[in-house]
């Protein structure tokens, strides 16, 4: 109920601001100058029949291209089981930026908003869509202008039918990040997660057979059509396919987007990209995938950030989002604080998530670091949730109990 209220309220706010937003839109690359620099080429290829719409879902396929939101799910393959489902088909493109520390997507799309409008239409063509929706998180304003600015470009250009692509906003709820409460919230209902089968490809926006896409993984498209998937996987590092956008935070000397190698380490993104750890800290823990992917010991900074590579260590990077802490943290704070963003955030469709949320933040605020219970708890949320948040949500805890000792003492540093 909670969740609601807070989406509820930002709806009204939001809808207040509607047209008085003074958002200051920061200099991008505009359609004319995206098409000076040879933009689009890959798309009117696609359209003139260059290549077969099986040749591009395989190109992608070869270049490893993985869901950038956070599941990872391979591209390739989530082209080909849409475009297998009867038509009409839609699309819709995650653009609900929320996971704590993720600010990637935002990044794109206030400097090159094309690079990923321009893949979008060759997804869209490739699995032959009858409309895009895109859902945009509202608490960037600057970007919904540009959208807004470059879609009507689009289609004053002759290159996408007016209508074809929709603008939708969020209304600042977490969980409309996840795909299926995000198709609800489209609907114009409340953002509950769906239970699953059957998955959207099958099922999906108004009863359709549905593509999504967080806005990374378009962004990328138009290169590795142009330059060939082999460009792509070798900028990979120890055999991981790739570039990702690292969206870095806390105690370094330089943080902001990273575009890195796939599988490259904390401790090299740290010392190669972000000019080191801040001056006075010293590196003692980091979240690799934002507040759901749980908390590692520097120790653990020299295994490869990539998906799969952390479920040893009962983590995963998401996306993408790393956190640095430094030795002047105090990690149990670090744990309530991501708990008590899952108890306000849990939908409350479900008693694991909801309840196990709040329960898991008394005992903290209590001090209990009960190994025994506090390890029934994330297991019953873990095995028992409807969708990602409730089972991601102990993961701070659980990290807490498997490397920091989970004590008042040892969880301090
Ligand atoms: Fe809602 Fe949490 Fe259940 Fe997901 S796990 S459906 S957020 S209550």
């Amino acid at each position: 109920q909670r969740a609601v209220d807070h989406a509820t309220v930002a709806t009204v706010a939001a809808l207040a601001a509607e047209g008085a937003t003074d958002a200051k839109v920061p200099e991008y690359e505009t359609l004319s100058a995206c098409l000076e620099a040879g933009g689009y080429r890959a798309f009117v290829s696609c359209q003139s029949g260059a290549k077969s719409r099986e040749e591009t879902i395989a190109a992608l396929s070869d270049a490893g291209l993985r869901g950038l939101g956070g599941a990872g799910f391979p591209a390739g393959r989530k082209w080909a089981a849409v475009a297998a489902q009867p038509a009409p088909r839609l699309m819709t493109v995650n653009a609900d930026e929320g996971e704590p520390g993720t600010f990637k997507d935002r990044w794109w799309l206030e400097r090159t908003p094309h690079r990923m409008l321009e893949g979008m239409l060759i997804a869209a063509w490739a699995v032959g869509v009858e409309r895009i929706y895109i859902y945009l998180r509202d608490e960037y304003p600057a970007v919904r202008k540009i959208l807004k600015r470059e879609i009507a470009a689009l289609e004053g250009a002759g290159l996408v039918a007016p209508g074809f692509i929709v603008l939708r906003r969020g209304a600042g709820a977490y969980i409309c990040g996840e795909e299926s409460a995000m198709i609800e919230s489209i609907e114009g209902k409340r953002g509950l997660p769906r239970h699953r089968p059957p998955y959207i490809a099958e099922v999906g926006l108004f009863g359709r057979p549905t593509l999504n896409h967080n806005v990374e993984t378009l962004a990328w498209i138009p290169d590795i059509l142009s330059r060939g998937a082999d460009w792509f996987t070798a900028e990979g590092r120890r055999g991981h396919k790739g570039l990702r956008s690292f969206s870095v935070s806390g105690r370094v000397r330089e943080p902001g987007v990273k575009v890195a190698p796939a599988g490259i380490t904390a401790r090299e993104l740290i010392d190669e990209f972000c000019g080191g750890m801040a001056e006075g800290h010293a590196f003692a823990a980091y979240l690799p995938g934002g507040a759901s992917g749980g908390i590692l010991p520097a120790a653990l900074a020299d295994v490869p950030l990539d998906f799969g590579s952390l479920d040893p260590h009962g983590a995963f990077v998401g996306s993408h989002a790393v956190v640095v802490l430094s030795d002047r943290d105090d990690l149990r704070a670090v744990a309530l604080n991501l708990m008590r963003f899952f108890r306000a955030e849990s939908c409350g469709q479900c008693t694991p998530c909801r309840a196990g949320a709040d329960k898991m933040v008394r005992l903290i605020e209590a001090g209990e670091w009960d190994r025994d219970l506090m390890e029934d708890l994330s297991a019953a949320m873990r095995d028992a949730s409807i969708c990602g948040l409730g089972q991601a949500a102990p993961n701070p805890v659980r990290s807490i109990l498997a490397f920091f000792n989970g004590t008042a003492a040892g969880a301090a540093r």
